[in-house]
């Protein structure tokens, strides 16, 4: 549907974008910055929630499961034995040891997988394997390597040769769930531990939110398809692979639709080509003051969101804010077109994977109805100065690692700037660097904000 132009010829544009682009009376400089928290916020009151789906049980992980879940019996649903031995009253073996062992007669042997029939009497003790019901009348399981077998007359006994307490080695009815009890919450993240819980109450198909569909389009006359042949002046669409494998990471389903060159209408129509297609939309590239930054100028003509704005089922395009106080990516932007969340992330690839982390992977947790979207964050000690003050808070990729003192290092990378690609393959984290005249001294305490490995 959409072609990267190979060449990067413009077409002739329209006069009204002509004039939009020369000088600066066109408002691309008056763009407010809002805080990264507030920015965050408006995203995630424009994300709309998933539709639900069943999948079968070997397939939810890594899903977020979409209701609660109950435990549809008591857990373990009878007393298990623990390991191989023989199920006894404990206080039958009281007197027990090597040299006295205590003599219990056989009345059974249980397997796993078979009723307990016979009731364990004072005096008499039954063989059990793992796994298999404990006999009533029995209140404990001694080990196999504890005992030895004998005959009295003609009858089988356990030479039983150590104390047993009651309740060792038996697991009791409902140990670990009782019928009606929670086993997982909505929103959660389905990890291979839930998918054995849930196999363990039978639940064979699972409810789970739909991945969001995410369309992908770069911006940008310069780029190329990843397989083709550098040319002069161009370069390969890096962004566009990557924000796919971020989606995917996150949980979405990327839809990569090419690269879009710098004109406002092209882009617009294909923004609003994608229709029913995705639930969401990235756009990288042409978000700043530039000539030709093809979204910032489409952005410029929305009106405002009114902050407490709820957008779902809205029609009508909104902007939700064009500039936000961070470095990297101060020109992120994002919009209601089209009756859904468009993210427009800055072309540069270190700013473009910042962007996608603090405003698209809440927004996809969020849509995926986890209920703390916002990354987990941990105090981290600087491990090298950042030297130069900033305006606004800096989003640093950092490498994290145990200092020999037992707290963790935030290592600001190498190639980190944002037009840099080198460094995001082994960022960890995201240390916030807050704004001011310096930067921050090694060993100052800042915060990590975990990236997804
Ligand atoms: P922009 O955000 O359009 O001003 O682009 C900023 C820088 O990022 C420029 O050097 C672009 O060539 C580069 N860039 C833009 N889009 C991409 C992309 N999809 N893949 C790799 N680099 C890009
Ligand atoms: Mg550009």
């Amino acid at each position: 549907m959409i072609h990267y132009r190979v060449g990067g010829i413009r077409v002739a544009e329209d006069i009204s974008l002509d004039s939009m682009r020369s000088g600066g009376s066109d408002g691309r400089f008056n763009r407010r910055a809002i805080r990264v928290d507030e920015a965050q916020g408006r995203v995630l009151a424009a994300a709309a929630r998933a539709a639900i789906e069943q999948v079968p049980l070997a397939e939810a992980g890594g899903r977020r499961l979409a209701q609660q879940l109950l435990a549809t019996s008591d857990w373990p649903p009878f007393a298990r034995a623990g390991l191989d031995g023989y199920a006894v009253r404990a206080a039958d073996t009281a007197q027990a040891s090597p040299e006295s062992p205590a003599a219990l007669r056989v009345i059974d042997t249980v397997a796993a997988g078979e009723p307990a029939l016979a009731a364990v009497q004072p005096g008499t003790a039954a063989r059990i394997m793992t796994g298999a019901p404990v006999p009533q009348g029995a209140d404990a399981v001694v080990m196999l390597e504890q005992t030895a077998e004998g005959m009295a007359g003609d009858e089988r006994t356990a030479l039983v040769k150590a104390a047993a307490r009651p309740g060792q080695n038996v697991a009791p009815q409902g140990e670990e769930f009782r019928l009606g009890s929670p086993i997982a919450e909505p929103g959660e993240l389905l990890r291979p531990g839930h998918i054995a819980l849930l196999g363990t109450f039978g639940y064979a198909d699972v409810p789970v939110y739909k991945r969001p569909r995410v369309a992908v389009f770069a911006t940008g006359s310069e780029l190329l398809p990843v397989a083709a042949p550098l040319a002069p002046g161009l370069i390969r669409d890096s962004n566009s692979p990557m924000v796919a494998a971020m989606i995917r990471q996150h949980g979405g389903e990327p839809l990569l639709c090419g690269a879009l060159p710098d004109e406002p209408e092209a882009v617009r129509e294909a923004l609003l080509g994608i229709g029913a297609e995705a639930d969401m939309i990235v756009t990288t590239g042409g978000v700043s003051v530039g000539d030709y930054d093809a979204m910032a100028m489409l952005l410029r003509g929305l009106s405002p969101c009114e902050p407490a704005q709820q957008l779902s089922g809205v029609s009508q395009e909104r902007l939700l804010f064009n500039r936000v106080s961070m470095r990297p990516g101060s020109p992120t932007s994002a919009a209601w077109m089209g009756g859904k969340l468009v993210l427009a992330l800055s072309g540069n690839p270190g700013a473009c994977f910042v962007g996608f982390e603090l405003f698209a992977a809440p927004a996809l947790r969020a849509m995926q109805g986890d209920p703390s979207p916002q990354h987990r964050k941990w105090k981290a000690v600087l491990a090298r100065e950042i030297g130069k003050g900033s305006p606004h808070d800096r989003y640093i990729r950092v490498s994290l690692q145990y200092g020999e003192d037992g707290r963790i290092y935030a290592d600001p990378l190498a190639f980190g700037k944002s037009s840099m690609t080198a460094s995001i393959a082994d960022a960890e984290a995201i240390a916030v660097i807050p704004s001011g005249r310096n930067g921050a001294a090694a060993g100052s305490i800042v915060e990590a904000w975990l990236l997804p490995q």
